[in-house]
């Protein structure tokens, strides 16, 4: 036989995941000897054998079935063979520079660690919190750097014991060369302690399930940083835990024990199980059973509310007895003989619970009954990985603390999705562009928040940078993106940048993740905005580094955002109308936009139409108090033409008083075409909600309200007219609509869904004429009102009978966590890394 020996190098996720044991394998399969090491040009396999064996050895290469493997590039170069090699080995890891490879993003527990973890049998790993291997547990969250050598790792100060270091030895165990295998014995130790004075309990797994199913409140260490968990069936509980963070009414997530727990409170799809269940397992909002919570509030939401005032929802304490007539077909969990709904503290004015599994070993131990899961932070702050802040800054919101002493190298919050409406009439989502083949894309997911599970996973672009790019993203739901060679990598939810704490969070994920992939920006772009956060660190950067600086419009990214994870311009001819709906966002004219419709193909991005504008009274207290968009947009529409009636009884006469006055001088000075505005003000008028206490809670009460509505009722107008050349849709109509229905007693479902439907005729209408006008082909969906699945399934609906193909985000949100990959998207769409 003749031999011959090969380097074969191979780049992407490589590293981290068992490459090296599964290459050992395959080539003992094969007879080949060599070795297989990692460096700074990526995995460099030599092997040698027959010219057969070599070749079917590299064509299996890229099939070996290793979670989250990404194989960017496999270069096979002839060598000259090595007399006497006889066997097969796994080299240590020499550290390098520049390290093509990429690191994975952290994994759920894996099928065979769950059965270790639940096996008696198995010493070493039965009831182990941190139980973990090749396949599966923690990457992004622990290591400090590549390549992947345990010392980099939070596993660093632990070294193995001799049954670990045996494991790591041995080629045919499934923890052979796993960075961070440990065990109970030479493992962190997890432990609870009360969170006031310190002392640790014993038993910690047990006796903090013992203190959840009293209700007691716990801070939980997870894997990028701490939630806060509480019995989410118990009212109290949840409800105190509300009142301590200061956090009326944002929906919590909830995780349940399992799929089956999940299927008493929601509908799930298989689609949505197996999301669910992934290694990535996000929050998926998933649609309740009523009543899942504890009361179905009817009709009208919440009493209008002005600032100042607090929510005093009545509650009563959800358990049916058991013989009970069970309020669904499903069973409820049964506690202590009692049959339990969730608290309607959980998601109060929601048609959907965001729901989760267990996704570490701790959770899957300690995880018996719905628990309330929600990031561990303080408002408007980053989520808390490190215990110390813990300790510290929690200790009047949670009882204990329940952790262990592995370190969190940076914060990852939960991912967040949802999973398009397979009831469609129209085709589905369009199926995975190529550009995602190996980002974990299942059919119809959509993530709202792309973070744990998903980053640093890089996104392939559809041509080589020129320069290294450094998108610095929005202010709200930060996320940041490098973009080098033909990778974008989108940083983690940064969350809302308008505190210190979170600017400062932001700064070390910056720091990390280009620490991690070595790199150096030679452009920088941001956003328009000039008082963002994030627009101000670009521009520091960009002048301290002397590089160029891009200014992207807000909505023009958006559009981007889109066009680029879905690949929409790769025919030279393609034209798309691009709907960029959301809050706001700094315009060209510098106005606030977010109702704005765009024509994109490969030479511009243009603005041909938008909503009429009208005054946004206050500037962000429009934000905070929807009834201030709500009289605007009463005055613009019937002017001094007082509408009484609608001066709610019961408010603060003179707040509105105030606001009406500033309207009607015309001295709001600031004026917006904002779509998110004018959910607003329909919703404030037909529900009576005048104000929030998070972001976009109007808008989403009023989906839920108009989930209920009669399918039958008729649209609400919204007009599109010509303004030297560009559509814009007048609201006049619309207004004396929703008017004209309330006074004739018509029920607020339907006149929530009355609205919904307009605004996806009026999104039909103008797709139709930017085709008519433009040329367009299809529309791209984007924007944070998109977030709304109602009016999602009612625009494919409509545009799928008039044959528009419709585009929707699928792995970069459409909110403005998609930002900066959007303003990647400019630069690369448009040459601008080229100049
Ligand atoms: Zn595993
Ligand atoms: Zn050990």
């Amino acid at each position: 036989m003749t031999l011959h020996r090969e380097q074969i190098i191979i780049n992407g996720i490589v590293q981290g995941i068992g490459f090296r044991p599964a290459v050992y394998a395959l080539a003992l399969k094969h007879h080949l000897t060599g070795c297989v090491s990692n460096d700074s040009r990526g995995v460099v396999i030599e092997v040698q054998g027959s010219r057969e064996n070599l070749d079917a050895f590299a064509d299996l290469l890229p099939a070996m079935q290793l979670n989250k493997m990404k194989i960017d590039s496999l270069d096979r170069q002839q060598m000259p063979v090595v007399q006497g090699d006889s066997q097969f080995t796994i080299e240590k890891t020499n550290a390098g520079v520049n390290a093509q490879t990429f690191m994975p993003p952290d994994m759920g527990v894996c099928p065979q660690c769950l059965r270790d973890l639940n096996d008696r049998k198995d010493k070493r790993h039965h009831g182990y919190f941190l139980t973990a291997c090749t396949q599966c547990g923690p990457r992004f969250s622990v290591i400090r750097k590549l390549p992947y050598r345990r010392s980099d790792t939070t596993m660093g100060p632990f070294p193995m014991c001799p049954a670990c270091s045996q494991e790591y030895e041995k080629p045919v165990s499934r923890r052979f060369n796993f960075e961070t295998n440990t065990c109970a014995v030479c493992g962190p130790e997890v432990k609870l302690v009360d969170s006031r004075t310190g002392k640790a309990l014993p038993h910690p797994i047990e006796a903090a399930r013992k203190l959840l199913a009293e209700g007691k409140i716990l801070a939980v260490k997870g894997v990028g940083g701490y939630h806060i968990a509480v019995d989410a069936c118990n009212q109290e509980a949840v409800q105190g835990l509300r009142d301590r963070k200061h956090r009326p009414d944002k929906p919590f997530a909830v995780m349940f024990r399992d799929s089956e727990m999940l299927r008493q409170y929601a509908e799930v799809s298989e689609e949505e199980a197996e999301v669910l269940a992934s290694l990535e397992s996000p929050i998926l909002l998933v649609k309740k059973i009523p009543p899942a919570f504890g009361e179905a509030r009817q009709g009208r939401l919440n009493p209008p509310l002005l600032k100042g005032e607090t929510t005093t929802a009545e509650i009563s304490f959800p358990t049916l007895k058991k013989g009970g007539r069970p309020p669904s077909e499903a069973s409820l969990v049964k506690d202590g003989g009692d049959l339990k709904l969730l608290s309607n503290a959980v998601a109060p004015g929601q048609a959907t619970i965001g729901a989760m599994l267990p996704y570490t070993p701790l959770q899957v131990l300690f995880v018996d009954r719905p628990l309330v899961m929600t990031s561990a932070n303080l408002s408007g702050q980053p989520m808390f990985y490190r215990d110390a802040d813990v300790r510290e800054c929690l200790k009047n919101v949670v009882d204990y603390v329940l952790y262990h002493d592995r370190e969190i190298v940076t914060n990852v919050d939960d991912s967040v999705g949802r999973v398009a409406s397979s009831q469609s009439n129209t085709k589905k989502i369009p199926p995975s562009p190529p550009l995602l083949k190996g980002g974990t894309a299942h059919l119809g997911l959509q993530l709202l928040r792309r973070s744990r599970g998903y980053v640093p996973e890089a996104l392939a672009l559809p041509r080589i940078f020129q320069r290294k790019t450094l998108c610095f993203g929005a202010q709200q739901k930060n996320t940041f993106c490098l973009g080098f060679g033909d990778k974008a990598v989108l940083s983690q939810h940064n969350g809302d940048l308008d505190t210190l704490e979170s600017q400062e969070a932001f700064d070390r994920a910056l720091r990390h993740l280009m620490q991690v992939f070595s790199f150096h920006p030679e452009m920088i772009a941001g956003d328009m905005h000039p008082e963002y956060a994030s627009s101000r660190f670009a521009r520091h950067m960009a002048e301290a580094l002397e590089i160029p600086l891009i200014e992207v419009q807000h909505h023009e990214a958006h559009v981007m955002a889109g066009v680029l994870e879905q690949n929409l311009l790769r025919e030279p001819k393609a034209k798309l109308l691009g709907v960029a709906f959301d809050g706001t966002g700094y315009g060209r004219d510098e106005t606030i936009w977010g109702g704005e419709l765009f024509v994109v193909d490969h030479k511009a991005i243009e603005r041909v139409g938008h909503l009429e504008r009208v005054q946004m009274p206050g500037g962000e207290y429009a934000i905070r108090e929807p009834y201030r968009m709500m009289l605007s947009y009463l005055w613009h529409t019937f002017g001094d033409q007082r509408i009484d009636s609608f001066f709610h009884s019961g408010v603060h006469n003179q707040v509105f008083e105030g606001v009406w006055e500033m309207i009607k001088g015309g001295r709001s000075g600031i004026e917006t075409s904002s779509m998110g505005r004018l959910f607003d003000a329909a919703s404030a008028l037909v529900t009576g909600r005048h104000t929030v206490s998070y972001e976009g809670q109007a808008a989403m009460e009023f989906e839920t309200l108009a989930l209920s509505g009669n399918p039958r009722t008729g649209a609400l107008p919204i007009a599109i007219r010509m303004d030297s050349g560009k559509m814009v849709f007048t609201t006049t109509e619309l207004f004396g609509g929703i008017l004209k229905r309330l006074s004739n007693q018509v029920r607020a479902e339907d006149i929530a869904l009355a609205f919904h439907k307009g605004v996806a005729e009026a999104i039909t209408a103008a797709a139709l004429i930017a085709r008519e006008q433009h040329g367009t082909q299809g529309v791209l969906l984007t924007g944070g009102v998109f977030q709304n699945g109602l009016l999602c399934e009612l625009v494919r609906h409509r545009l799928g009978k008039a044959k528009v193909p419709v585009y929707e985000h699928r792995l970069v949100p459409m909110n403005d966590g998609g930002i900066a990959f959007g303003q990647l998207g400019y630069v690369l769409m448009y040459g601008l890394d080229k100049r």
